[in-house]
Order: structure tokens, then C-alpha cells, then sequence
């Protein structure tokens, strides 16, 4: 199961007198959900970012922010509340504004997992990779690729797959890509698939090949192969990129992952603040 929080419901409410008149109270009612797992329904104690300005000059008014998030689930919560005790413009209110990750969980094996939450999920935990959806396997290696290489990539469908799964085309130039996606961790890639893609590359005119697979290494003959055919010119690089080099991708990846709440940061950094 893959939880993902990148997408959020926001929800407002304010308590006081807004231009000398009594608002009606919505602010008890974020109460209740304010900083609350709804997945693990357990009220998070700790804060992991708090700011608070109380020098606003225009009227006497204090503002701060809080973001907590689940140490359990990964569920995160952004609030900014804005207080104002200004009774002679008819203001003494207090507001705030609360963002909720929402929680979609996805099957590992599932067809529908958005790319990128597979992505930041398989960072996370790279055992899973054996598990997840073939399909979802291409597009694993196609995002990854993406970050790395400087080229346009294209999914090739099964049904004329030819011995490879992605292309790399840089200008004229095609690099054939084969993606395995062993179901074991002891799994040692054989020779025959490589001959495949050295195959699948000479009929198709590519000069170089990438094969990715999640077994644990590659059998002695297939990397013989893969260095033989650059040996004799006839392709000019074969990378070979199983489990732990893939991972290794992923992790390199993984510092850019962005935190959604962040985005949402209202206070600014100033000499004001304290
Ligand atoms: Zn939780």
C-alpha cells in the first residue's frame, strides 16, 4: 500500500467583530479537525515549523504559522492565523487558514499510481520495486532517466516492443532501452536478454543500449556481451544498470522531492520577526 499526501483541502475560519459587527463563528469548528492524523486519529503534539510575527505596523495584530506532520503516516497539516485587536476601527477578530494533505493510498501493483508517487515511494522503499506493475517499471526507469539525461524519451508499446521497452533519442541518435522487472531479489540477469536488445539495436539502427533490470547483478556472459559489442565497435556504449545502481538513481532523485507545505509559507523572513 502507497500513501500519498501531495494533494490538499484548504478550510477557513474566523471568530470576532469583522467592521463592528459579531462574525458568525466558524473557527470552533477547525478546532476540532485542527491538527488531528485523520488516518491515525491521534492529535500531533509536536510542530515542524513555526513562525510568528507580532510587529505588523498597521494595527495591533499578530500572525503565525504552524506545519505539523504525522510521524506515523507522513500526514501533514499548514495553518496561518491571523489575530487583530483594533476595537477602535471596529476590528478585534481572529482567522485562520488550515491546509490538509489528503490521504489516496494506491496498490503497489497497481496500474494507477501516479508516476511520481511511485517514484518518491520506491526511494523510500526500494524493496517494493519487485512488486510494482511492468508497465509502472518503464515508466519508473523513464522518469529516472529523464532527470539524468539530456534527451527526449519515448515509451514503446508491448505489442511492438522488438526487444526493448524506451528510446532515447538525442537528435539522429537512438539509445534502446530494455527494463526487467524481476518479482526475486537473488535474481541474476542472463546473457540472453542481452543478446536480445544487441539484436533488437543492430536491426534498429540504435548505436548505443541501456539495460535496466531489478535483479541483484548481471551473470559474468552478459557482461562479457555487453563489453565485447563495444569492443568491436559495433555499438558504441551498453550500460548495465541492475537493483543497486538503480536505486542509487532513485536517491539522487529523492533530494528534489518537494515538501507540498512549503509552498504555502505566508511569513516572510524580515527583521520584524521574532
Ligand atoms: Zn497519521
Amino acid at each position: 500500500m502507497i500513501l500519498d499526501y501531495s494533494q490538499y483541502n484548504k478550510y477557513y475560519g474566523e471568530d470576532g467583530i469583522v467592521n463592528f459587527e459579531y462574525v458568525n463563528n466558524t473557527l470552533d469548528k477547525l478546532k476540532e479537525i485542527k491538527g488531528i492524523c485523520p488516518f491515525c486519529k491521534e492529535k500531533i503534539e509536536n510542530s515542524i515549523y513555526y513562525k510568528q510575527n507580532n510587529k505588523i505596523t498597521w494595527c495591533s495584530a499578530v500572525e503565525y504559522e504552524t506545519v505539523v506532520q504525522c510521524t506515523r503516516c507522513g500526514w501533514w497539516e499548514h495553518s496561518y492565523t491571523f489575530s487583530s485587536d483594533d476595537i477602535d476601527e471596529g476590528l478585534r477578530a481572529t482567522s485562520t487558514e488550515l491546509t490538509q494533505a489528503i490521504l489516496r493510498s494506491y496498490d503497489i501493483a497497481s496500474k494507477n499510481v501516479p508516476i511520481e508517487v511511485l517514484n518518491r515511494y520506491i526511494a523510500q522503499n526500494p524493496e517494493k520495486i519487485y512488486g510494482i506493475n511492468d508497465k509502472k517499471m518503464e515508466e519508473l526507469v523513464a522518469s529516472v532517466f529523464k532527470d539524468f539525461m539530456d534527451c527526449e524519451i519515448k515509451l514503446v508499446g508491448k505489442s511492438h516492443d522488438g526487444g526493448k521497452d524506451l528510446i532515447l533519442l538525442n537528435g539522429e541518435n537512438q539509445t534502446f532501452v530494455q527494463v526487467k522487472r524481476r518479482t526475486q531479489a537473488n535474481k541474476v540477469e542472463g546473457v540472453s536478454c542481452i543478446r536480445d536488445l544487441i539484436g533488437a539495436s543492430i536491426i534498429g539502427d540504435a548505436k548505443a543500449c541501456v539495460f535496466v533490470t531489478t535483479a541483484n547483478h548481471f551473470s559474468k556472459p552478459a557482461q562479457d556481451a555487453a563489453k565485447k559489442v563495444v569492443e568491436k565497435n559495433i555499438l558504441d556504449s551498453f550500460e548495465l544498470i541492475d537493483y543497486q545502481r538503480f536505486v542509487d538513481m532513485l536517491n539522487l532523485q529523492r533530494e528534489s522531492y518537494p515538501k507540498e507545505w512549503e509552498g504555502l509559507l505566508r511569513i516572510k523572513d524580515n527583521e520584524n520577526i521574532i
